[in-house]
């Protein structure tokens, strides 16, 4: 564990978040700034930025869960699509973005930098949280 890594404190319960999924090695939890409506991050519990550096179980385990939140995603808001993203330039913990998608422009880099700026919607991902089998 990194304490000064938030996805860290999170997986130790040190920092709250809205979590949606969790197993012995990967935890999900609501984006607090999502895209769309439903926009869930996957990380593994133990602390690696970089995906290609997981080990292959705990990156297997990782994307397996992002596949599940995403057939999960594609049956609560029925998007035409569902994307899976790793980028990590803001948090140096494994991520994976598991996101409903209405149109191309839902992912772009002028989209991601305004949800960044938006101030997070506590009730909102509360209430979405709670629509997660
Ligand atoms: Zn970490």
């Amino acid at each position: 564990m990194d304490e000064s890594c938030v996805f860290c404190r999170i997986v130790a319960g040190m920092t709250p978040s809205h979590q949606v999924f969790e197993d012995d090695d990967v935890i999900a939890f609501m984006d607090h700034r999502p895209l769309n409506p439903g926009h869930v991050l996957v990380i593994p519990k133990g602390h690696e930025p970089d995906l290609h550096r997981l080990d292959e179980p705990t990156y297997l385990a990782v994307m397996k869960v992002g596949k599940h939140l995403a057939e999960v995603l594609a049956e609560l808001f029925e998007p035409p699509k569902v994307g899976l993203f790793v980028i990590g330039f803001h948090v140096p913990h494994v991520h994976v973005h598991v996101v409903p998608l209405y149109t191309i422009d839902d992912f772009t880099a002028d989209a991601i930098k305004l949800a960044m700026r938006r101030k997070p919607d506590t009730e909102a991902l509360a209430e979405t949280c709670l629509a997660y089998p």
